[in-house]
């Protein structure tokens, strides 16, 4: 049978290798899924994959090594659970992140994110897009990841009649990364999709797959793209808010216990507990996070300390001084077809080398430039870029460096650099 790859893609579906091994990535709007969704991930996931899961920094969940023939029972159950993957991956809106969970403002951005997602996800409009489309929406400006989105809303104020946001566009990381500029301010929810919708529609009638929006900017320039949005923006209609239909209860916000996970692979036992303590002691929800790591809401002071023995009788830790834990840290060559390095076991012997004044900083490494683990928004970055053949003719993966200071992206330091160069100098930084 021929698998129709560019198809499959648009269900969120990627083939792994050439012996028929597919990744599925499930899109969770602002990384929130009930005890129930997390079950039902569990269940597919030991009766179709390896039971194990890979949390990504975007908030979604991917089963790996899976078998083209279970994909429709996949998709149908994850429906069940209200779960869905069309748009996941390819030329698509993707999966509506949010790096800011249970902080101040999350009930709030957590709503729209699903209903952004009801919006877009499957609609055919909005399909069909020159490459992928992100859309990330967050409480306040903290962890920067506004700048690496197509379109980035920030709220700046939710005490009036809407919350109010700063809107940031044509940002991406990939083999060029762009930090996305200030498209407007002061910008209310009734207003979000209209001006999502019109940005796609720029996009896609103006430029050449397999580019990102960034390209056509730095192509047309802002004062062009700014005409053509406010050309596209006068004739769109404005969509009926009704349309959006009603959301899942929310997360509300408050106090959060964070469980480590390394590198954002999960074993469904672990999940499986964790859902279950959800549902007893923290509101029936957990969060998938920026890090990669399971969140767990403690919305009262009674609620933390249940959270917390619940936790201790499972010997689940919420703690963990280990750097490995606050490592983003994509599937690279263990699962990904792109990757270039064993993403983990470097991030294991950075882990070994990194010396005390460096110990406390954020660190990310991506197995290739694509920079799924958002290296350029970690203190210290780390980018696979390419193969390098030894005199004894074996691949070496190189790697650079970045470093960030302030408020920008990170800037490399240091290009290629083999994995014995780069822990020599990882143990030096200061
Ligand atoms: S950065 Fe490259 S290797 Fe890592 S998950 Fe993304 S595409 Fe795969």
């Amino acid at each position: 049978m021929t698998i129709d790859e560019k198809k499959l893609r648009l269900y969120g579906v990627y083939m792994q290798d050439k012996a028929g091994h597919f990744m599925l990535r499930v899109k969770i709007p602002a990384g929130v899924l009930t005890s129930d969704q997390a079950e039902m991930i569990c269940t597919l996931s030991e009766q179709f994959s390896n039971s194990i899961l890979h949390l990504t920094c975007r908030g979604s969940i991917e089963f790996h090594w899976l078998k083209h023939v279970h994909l429709e029972e996949l998709f149908t159950r994850l429906a069940e659970v209200g779960l869905t993957t069309r748009g996941a991956c390819g030329g698509a809106v993707r999966g509506i992140s949010c790096s800011t969970t249970f902080a101040p403002g999350f009930a709030v951005v957590q709503g729209i994110a699903q209903k952004l997602n009801r919006h877009f996800a499957g609609n055919p409009d909005f399909e069909g897009l020159p490459k992928k489309f992100k859309v990330g929406i967050e409480a306040g400006y903290q962890g920067s990841r506004h700048l690496i989105q197509d379109l980035g809303f920030v709220m700046t104020e939710d005490a009036g009649e809407q919350p109010v946001f700063d809107v940031w566009c044509a940002g991406g990381l990939g083999r060029e990364p762009q930090a996305a500029f200030l498209l407007d301010q002061a910008v209310t929810e009734d207003l979000l999709i209209h001006l999502i919708e019109s940005v796609v529609v720029v996009y896609r009638a103006n430029t050449p797959p397999p580019k990102r929006l960034k390209f056509l900017l730095n192509t047309i320039g802002e004062d062009e793209f700014r005409r053509l949005l406010q050309e596209e923006m006068t004739q769109r209609p404005q969509p009926e808010p009704p349309g959006l239909g009603e959301n899942t209860p929310l997360a509300p916000e408050g106090s959060y216990l964070e469980v480590p996970i390394f590198g954002g692979e999960i074993e469904t036992s672990l999940l499986r507990q964790l859902a279950t303590i959800a549902r007893e002691c923290a509101g029936g929800y957990l969060a998938v996070s920026a890090n990669q790591n399971m969140n767990l809401l403690a919305a009262s002071t009674s609620e933390t300390k249940a959270l917390k023995s619940a936790l201790a009788q499972q010997k689940i830790k919420t703690e963990d001084p280990d750097i490995l834990t606050r490592f983003r840290i994509c599937p690279g060559k263990h699962e990904c077809r792109m990757g270039l390095a064993p993403t983990r076991d470097i991030a294991r012997g950075i882990t070994a080398a990194v010396n005390k004044t460096t110990r406390g900083s954020s660190w990310a490494i991506s197995g290739c430039l694509n920079s799924c683990s958002q290296p350029q928004l970690a203190d210290f970055g780390i980018v696979t870029k390419k193969l390098s053949t030894s005199e004894d003719g074996e691949k070496q993966p190189l790697f650079d460096l970045y470093r960030r200071d302030g408020n920008a992206l990170g800037k490399c330091i240091e290009e290629d650099l083999s994995a014995s160069a780069l822990c020599e100098l990882i143990d030096t930084l200061k």
